[in-house]
């Protein structure tokens, strides 16, 4: 064992240790973790979150907001000086101000802790007075859960399974064509690396764009201020030699780099620590995508979920120590594309895309459920009189031209597997017609006072996430 790890482990140690004192004799803290792949919707879960837990007359579904025992909530200095903090009034300001629009996605992670008086019910009622719960809430890409892959993985054998996904995909066709000569590289410059870095980059680039999700290292998309370092100047290459001094070589040394610098901390430093978790999952951008695109989500997400389970990696065996996220919510976002009518359907699709990561390992013993949510919802419902009969539909203001319109995206099978079956076969298209969404633009809030922002579900998915501990 190298002395950093022990300082690591000791550093770790004291903290639980802290948290441990804290939680028994003190004020309780719930780490609350919000992912989900770029564009999943947690910076608008976030800041409407907090905004209803703020003003909590639309959260009836939050026992403790419901029946009173919430008496105030007020945010807070958050406890770690070095996380970047949620930006929360920007976010809020951007979605509820006079001409609102959609907030700056997540780049990162941040932080925010939000503190509720409680006033405790049942048989501790009479006993004791108000005590303060912190909810602290930690924002961070899903992308980086992938990166825990690399950590099972030397540069080789992630080469070989990154080259054999690509193989297939037009758009990794200049990517593949630069890395071919790669191997022959015998002494390393910096502008090939950077050139081929670059071409990688654009590949993952592209393919998002197409409706991929297994887009890994996670912070090739999302640099921060690691942008152009080092660390993040490496590529997947075809085997070959790898020779002292050659490009093959100092890769594959930039790629341990990365997993010892950039993804093990992140770990250590964030996942670690939290005890709830919501996942957030664009399932219907997923499905208008078409059958492709959903077949690849369901399998970033088992990849993803693959962190929720300690046991699999000894790296994050350590680091838990015995500790554990009790509750993890899977929550398809944007429900407000959606009729009321077709929610149970979309929740029915989210649940069965983690049932096979579900029925590999239950989590280590977490409760998991699915929900289908909108943080804000941007629709109001209708229905239409369309070829002689009645159509559900919902009705927003269109972003990109700020007219108003209809929008019927189709229906989505009572069955799941109606969709998953086709993706996993590899179907080119949904032969059951079309699904559509459209980018709607926030609404023009007129919030009565004690209310929060228009949301769906969004007191479903606290009560599920924390009421417990309220
Ligand atoms: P992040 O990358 O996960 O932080 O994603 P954001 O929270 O920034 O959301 C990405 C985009 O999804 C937003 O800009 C909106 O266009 C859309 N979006 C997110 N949440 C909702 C929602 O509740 N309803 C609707 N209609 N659109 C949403």
């Amino acid at each position: 064992m190298r002395l950093g790890d022990v300082a690591d482990g000791l550093t770790r140690g004291a903290e639980s240790l802290q948290d441990t004192i804290s939680q028994a004799f003190f004020e309780p803290v719930i780490r609350l973790g919000v992912t989900g792949l770029s564009r999943a919707g947690k910076t608008v879960f976030i800041t409407s979150l907090v905004a209803n837990l703020l003003n909590r007359g639309r959260m009836p579904g939050l026992r403790a907001a419901a029946d009173g025992a919430i008496s105030t909530a007020f945010l807070q200095p958050q406890p770690d000086d070095m996380v970047p903090r949620f930006a929360y009034e920007d976010h809020l300001a951007a979605l509820t101000g006079p001409a609102p629009h959609w907030p700056e996605s997540t780049r990162s992670v941040s932080e925010l802790r939000l503190s509720l008086r409680v006033q405790p019910g049942g048989l501790l009622a009479g006993l004791s007075g108000p005590r303060t719960v912190h909810l602290d809430i930690v924002d961070y890409p899903g992308e980086w859960l992938l990166d825990l892959g690399l950590l099972d993985q030397g540069f080789a054998d992630w080469s070989r399974a990154t080259l054999a996904r690509l193989a297939n995909r037009p758009e990794a066709a200049a990517y593949l064509a630069l890395a071919e000569g790669a191997p022959a590289l015998d002494s390393w410059s910096e502008p090939d690396a950077q050139a081929l870095a670059r071409a990688f980059t654009d590949y993952l680039q592209a393919a998002r764009k197409a409706g991929y999700s297994d887009l890994a290292p996670g912070r090739f998309l999302l640099p921060g201020d690691l942008d152009g370092s080092p660390a993040l100047t490496f590529a997947p290459l075809p085997p070959g030699p790898s020779r002292r001094g050659s490009l093959p070589r100092e890769m594959a040394r930039r790629y341990d780099a990365y997993r010892r610098n950039v993804v093990k901390p992140f770990f250590r430093d964030h996942f670690s620590r939290l005890d709830r978790q919501i996942v957030l999952v664009d399932v219907l951008g997923a499905i208008h995508s078409g059958p492709r695109a959903v077949e690849d989500l369901r399998q970033a997400l088992a990849d993803i979920l693959s962190a929720f389970r300690p046991g699999r990696n000894a790296f994050l065996a350590q680091l838990f120590l015995g500790r554990r996220i009790d509750r993890i919510l899977f929550a398809a976002t944007k429900a407000d594309h959606l009729h009321h009518a077709q929610h149970d359907q979309l929740a029915a699709i989210m649940g069965a895309l983690v049932e096979d990561a579900r029925a590999r390992a239950d989590f280590a013993g977490a409760r998991t459920g699915a929900m289908a949510i909108a943080a804000l919802r941007a629709t109001t419902e209708d229905s239409l009189r369309h070829d002689g009969r009645d159509l559900n539909v919902v009705r927003g203001v269109l972003r990109a031209s700020g007219k108003r319109a209809a929008l019927h995206p189709g229906a989505l099978p009572d069955d799941p597997a109606r969709l998953l079956a086709p993706a996993r076969q590899g179907a080119g298209a949904w032969l059951d017609g079309e699904f559509s969404i459209m980018d709607f633009a926030p609404q023009e809030a007129r919030l009565k006072p004690g209310e929060g922002p228009p949301h769906i579900r969004l007191d479903r998915a606290a009560e599920f996430l924390i009421g417990d501990r309220l």
